[in-house]
């Protein structure tokens, strides 16, 4: 008989995490003052203590999945090569801190968008769950046992959509999260999000086997 699990990674959930808000911190629209994700890659950093969570995370055998709406480029905003220089410097400054996720999924597209190349009724922008089905295809990973841990409405429901258990961040309702309470929980930040995941798997894996 193999002892499968000497050298093996442990096995943990998928989980999918929405990126500004939740790794990267916002910042105030210059024109609306609401908050948004960066525009600027020096403007992009990563929240305190996300990268640690994420390592916690890795280290329990979780898949981790990205998944962005980036329709900034899409608005005229910044240019599509300026949002995917964003994208590296969140993957640079991850790394940096010695995480490096499974996998990202970005949706660029905008249903009113500027650029008629990006003008599109996409099935990946959350609310609908195209990335996390994408990924899940691409990973072959099991949707019912995923997690989706987010900042806004629409993580929430892309999440619901593949049966994902959800947890919701923050503590102020916004322009983006009206509806926290349709999330399975509520946390104020991605570490607390983290112990929440690793908690309720375990506890849905039952008693621990090892
Ligand atoms: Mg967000
Ligand atoms: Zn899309």
């Amino acid at each position: 008989m193999h002892d499968e699990g000497a050298t093996a990674r442990p096995k943990g959930p998928p989980v999918f995490l929405d990126r500004d808000g939740v790794i990267c911190e916002l910042r105030p629209d210059p024109i609306s003052g609401e908050l948004e994700g960066p525009i600027h890659v020096s403007d992009t950093m990563l929240v305190a203590g996300a990268a640690a969570a994420l390592v916690r995370l890795r280290a329990a055998g979780a898949t981790l999945v990205g998944v962005t709406n980036q329709p900034s480029a899409a608005k005229g905003i910044i240019t599509l090569e300026e949002q995917e220089e964003i994208q590296a410097h969140v993957i640079e400054l991850l790394h940096v801190e010695g995480v490096v996720l499974d996998r990202w999924e970005l949706c660029p597209h905008h249903p009113v968008a500027i650029l008629a190349a990006l003008r599109v009724d996409c099935h990946c922008r959350k609310p609908r769950p195209g990335m996390l089905i994408n990924a899940a295809t691409e990973l072959d990973l099991d949707l019912s046992s995923s997690y989706m841990i987010g900042d806004s409405d629409t993580d929430i429901e892309a999440g619901l959509a593949v049966g994902a258990t959800t947890v919701i961040l923050g503590a102020v309702d916004g322009h983006k999260r009206r509806h926290p309470e349709r999330a399975d929980a509520q946390r104020a930040d991605l570490a607390a999000a983290v112990e929440f995941v690793l908690g309720h798997a375990r506890d849905r894996n039952g008693p621990a086997s090892h």
